[in-house]
């Protein structure tokens, strides 16, 4: 013991979820509504959503920006546990999914702490830059398409205020990106985001394999 993270399996999972998970009745809507629909393996686990909202907690941030909304459940996560004020702007480009979003938002009351942008997120980040949005955002989790995903980064960065905090998802790729064999774009993608991460100096960084995996990036 020690050396590495434990292995979580089927069994061990369901334990740590018996005993940890939280999840409130409207992300519970939230989650079976978007189990209805065919990408629903794009929705993030439902204890990474917790661990999420405690981040939100632990770094009192106010001012947060999703890349990617998808049916919402992490932009509604994160709402929940923003302070009176406090407003997650995320940006998504399909309208179907985000009618998922809107809709349990208001039910859950959380509509008017959430701003969506529904356009391509390099438009709504560089809008954000030249809207005084420079060193603002608290806390900025990145979860779109991964082949543009160090383009978002850096627009992150300079949106995050010094010693915020970015989450970048999907960094584990269902375990794919450290099986030599798989080539492919998106798997790719995301080997070398992580390397060039790695070697970033502008930030402090933890990789958490926590759902698909999670690496946070702390601002300088
Ligand atoms: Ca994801």
């Amino acid at each position: 013991m020690g050396k590495k993270t434990l292995e979580l399996n089927d069994g061990l999972y369901d334990y740590l979820l018996s005993v940890s998970l939280r999840e409130n009745a409207n992300l519970k809507a939230l989650r079976d509504a978007t189990n209805q629909i065919e990408m629903n393996v794009m929705q993030i686990s439902p204890d990474q959503g917790q661990f999420m909202s405690m981040l939100v907690k632990l770094t009192g941030a106010k001012n947060i920006l999703e890349i990617g909304t998808f049916t919402g459940y992490s932009a509604l996560a994160m709402a929940q546990s923003l302070p009176e004020g406090g407003k997650v702007i995320t940006c998504d480009v399909s309208e179907d999914w985000t009618d998922i979003a809107k809709q349990h938002w208001m039910m859950s009351g959380m509509d008017s702490k959430i701003q969506l942008c529904l356009a391509p997120a390099e438009q709504t980040l560089k809008e954000l830059l030249e809207n005084e949005y420079a060193g603002v955002i608290d806390l900025a989790f990145i979860d779109a398409d991964k082949q543009n995903q160090w383009k978002y980064y850096e627009y992150c960065l300079q949106l995050l205020r010094p010693g915020g905090l970015i989450l970048i998802d999907n960094v584990l790729w269902d375990g794919k990106v450290a099986n030599p064999e798989d080539n492919s774009e998106c798997t790719d993608d995301i080997r070398e985001f992580n390397k060039k991460l790695f070697k970033d100096n502008r930030v402090d960084i933890s990789m958490i394999p926590v759902g698909d995996g999670i690496t946070m990036a702390r601002k300088h």
